[in-house]
């Protein structure tokens, strides 16, 4: 069956960890890999972290209705799920993970219903949030003010979704989320 499973939360939530211990247990899933137009950061690499795009290219693939869904998650950077790639997935007989932003994951759920497990992830506060950006040492702190303040407003979409995980506790938010998983699969 062609399912799909979607995390969704602030940047520094810890969602990334998350989705990757789950992907350590589920065999049959398989990470959607996005494009994005911005540079990769560290040791990303092109086809692996993402389909890395310039911004002329992604608005190419734009008009050439490649996409599913892509959005300007920030100002002059776009993001997308390519069709080909949830065909490449679902090809394997595969079930599909997305790690993609807030509207990306309401957009997502919304086109594909049933199939869809939408789940958020939610930072314990905004204070912690900004203690784990500030920590990662990924990003310059114009970026960080800029993704604690989209996080305030992304916590206020929590309700759209079909789940919403609290991370105070990492252990305990991947034990909540496989019984979530689990209910899922076997409907
Ligand atoms: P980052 O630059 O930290 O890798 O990602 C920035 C944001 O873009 C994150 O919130 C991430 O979830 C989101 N994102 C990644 N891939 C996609 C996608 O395919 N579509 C959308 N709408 N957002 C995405």
């Amino acid at each position: 069956m062609e399912r799909l499973i979607i995390f969704s939360a602030p940047s520094g939530s810890g969602k990334t960890t998350i989705v990757r211990e789950l992907l350590k247990k589920y065999s049959q899933f398989e990470f959607s890999i996005s494009a994005t137009s911005r540079a990769p950061r560290g040791t990303e690499r092109d086809g692996v972290d993402y389909y890395f795009l310039t911004a002329d290219e992604f608005r190419k693939a734009v008009a050439e209705d490649k996409f599913v869904e892509w959005e300007e998650v920030y100002a002059g950077t776009y993001y997308g799920t390519l069709k080909s790639e949830m065909k490449r997935i679902w090809d394997k007989g595969n079930t599909i993970i997305f790690d993609i932003d807030v509207m990306g994951g309401i957009n997502l759920k919304r086109i594909f219903g049933e199939k869809a497990c939408s789940i958020f992830i939610m930072p314990p506060s905004i204070e912690e949030l900004e203690r784990r950006l500030v920590g990662r040492g990924t990003d310059a702190p114009e970026v960080i003010a800029k993704r604690v303040a989209k996080a305030e407003f992304e916590i206020t979409k929590a309700e759209h979704f079909d789940y919403v995980v609290t991370n105070d506790n990492l252990a305990t938010a991947i034990a909540e989320t496989e019984s979530i998983i689990d209910n899922f699969l076997a409907k």
